[in-house]
């Protein structure tokens, strides 16, 4: 009668590994519950070299420059934790290649962080998500982040979509986008070093509370969804 119970287990278990390429533990698809008591941090500061992102028209700002200062700050606000830059200069990364960086940092999280591109007036923070391991910590972020920010209007807030740096990688992953360099003025505050310090204080008090509670208080998490990983021929990134 054992064994009739054990085999059923035996073969969920080994058709898991299977599909987790022997991760034990882990899921391709980011199905399990949101980290706790992780002390890494990847952080990426999105674009850089020949890839610009967005150019403000109110300050002449680019999201690759004020990307990598918000990655610096973000960095200095973690004192005592493992943090890791994905670029600390002025250079293209692939963003598969982003990827293939963060799968080598276990028991850790991905930060990408950047500026957004839109109609004027829009204005505000969003952060993205895909994956049910990644949701709580990509809410935390959201909320404290629209703490800091004076009259958000019209942006997406907290958004589920599928992208190479939501999906891919093997840790929780969530892409922040830290307000709209096209509103005049959001740009205006953002070029500001004060506020972004303020921005970079607010991701870092998100990330030490996931660490500090995981999923708690986060009410119940999304469904999970069956995606294959993001290509570059997908949607905008
Ligand atoms: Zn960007």
């Amino acid at each position: 009668m054992r064994y009739l119970i054990a085999l059923p287990l035996v073969l969920v278990f080994l058709v898991s590994c299977a599909t987790t390429g022997g991760r034990i533990g882990r899921d391709e698809m980011g199905h399990r519950p949101g980290p706790k008591g992780f002390r890494a941090v990847v952080i990426d500061a999105g674009h850089g070299g020949k890839d610009r992102g967005a150019y403000s028209p109110h300050t002449g700002a680019k999201e690759k420059d004020l990307a990598l200062d918000m990655a610096r700050r973000l960095k200095r606000e973690l004192p005592g934790w493992q943090t890791v830059l994905m670029r600390d200069g002025d250079v293209f990364v692939d963003l598969d290649d982003r990827v293939d960086f963060a799968n080598h940092h276990g028991n850790a999280i991905l930060v990408s962080l950047h500026f957004n591109d839109g109609p004027s007036g829009i204005s505000g923070p969003e952060t993205y998500y895909w994956r049910v391991d990644s949701y709580s910590l990509a809410r935390r972020i959201q909320q404290h982040l629209a703490a800091v920010v004076p009259g958000e209007s019209g942006n997406r807030g907290l958004v589920r979509r599928r992208l190479r740096l939501t999906r891919n990688p093997d840790i929780p992953c969530v892409l922040v986008e830290c307000g709209y360099l096209s509103n005049a003025a959001e740009a205006h505050r953002i070029a500001d070093a004060g506020y972004r310090q303020a921005l970079a204080d607010a991701i870092a008090d998100a990330i030490k509370e996931q660490s500090a509670h995981g999923d708690a208080g986060m009410g119940p998490l999304p469904p999970p969804l069956n995606a294959p990983p993001s290509r570059p021929t997908d949607a905008r990134e």
